[in-house]
């Protein structure tokens, strides 16, 4: 499939010009004619239609190191348009710096091939019990601006009779939070692959975090933090989920 406004060139004509490019401008605004005041609007309008994240049917079909090779020249690009000058020592690895990046680390979980596999063992100890993780570290980025959202995961599961090694539950969070978010679908996306690796539908997932779009820029809150949770199963009972936020220092306070 062709991509729309966008050129996919491959690197021979691509990640070699060194001059700048305005490829695809004939096709109409990147937004589709969208207002900048609606758009601007839309990026804090977290209205979710689909639980997956929006990819593109060919999101695979270029390997990483092509990927890295089109967005090093893209974001020279950017930087050339922004009037800076890249034979300066300081800024010239900048493009292929970013490109990496996003590819190999804060994009990583864009790609299925990434997703953590997970092994499940018998409950040999019978414990019933909830298990809950906390404060596992969450590092995504806002998929409105490109800028970190930056906080802890809290999870939780009521083993049915089966369990997962500790860090998977780390590394699930992980694995959905490298990609463009937002945190709803993040919180989601946690709670719907903890169901399907753990087997049951007894889980909960908290995300506390911070979102650099909101303290760094627009209304400049630097205080501020957003709440997101899924729970299911067990977990919608509310003397379950007040043991959860107890554990996780988040129930209501008793007179
Ligand atoms: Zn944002």
């Amino acid at each position: 499939m062709k991509p729309n406004g966008t050129s996919l060139n491959t690197p021979s004509n691509g990640a070699a010009s060194n001059g700048i490019h305005l490829n695809g401008h004939k096709n109409g605004h990147a937004t589709h004619g969208l207002s900048d005041e609606l758009v601007d609007e839309m990026g804090d309008n977290h209205a979710l239609a689909n639980l997956e994240t929006p990819l593109r049917p060919d999101a695979f079909d270029l390997d990483d190191d092509l990927k890295i090779d089109l967005i090093e020249a893209h974001f020279r690009e950017i930087m050339t348009i922004l009037g800076l000058d890249l034979t300066d020592d300081s800024l010239k690895g900048t493009p292929r710096r970013v490109a990496k990046m996003y590819v190999n680390e804060t994009f990583k979980g864009l790609n299925p091939a990434n997703k953590p596999s997970t092994t499940l063992f018998d409950n040999k100890y019978q414990y019933n019990q909830m298990l809950v993780e906390r404060d596992i570290t969450v590092q995504s980025y806002c998929e409105h601006h490109f800028v970190p959202i930056i906080g802890k995961a809290h999870v939780a599961y009521i083993s049915s009779g089966k369990v997962i090694g500790l860090s998977k539950l780390n590394r699930i969070v992980q694995y959905y939070a490298k990609r463009p978010q937002v945190q709803e679908r993040l919180t989601m996306q946690i709670a719907d692959e903890l169901k399907r690796a753990l087997q049951t539908d007894d889980v909960a997932v908290i995300i506390d975090a911070a979102h650099l779009c909101v303290s760094t820029r627009g209304v400049n809150d630097t205080a501020s933090s957003t709440l997101t949770a899924a729970y299911s199963g067990k977990f919608e009972d509310e003397a379950t989920k007040q043991e959860f936020l107890k554990y996780v220092g988040m129930a209501k306070p008793t007179m």
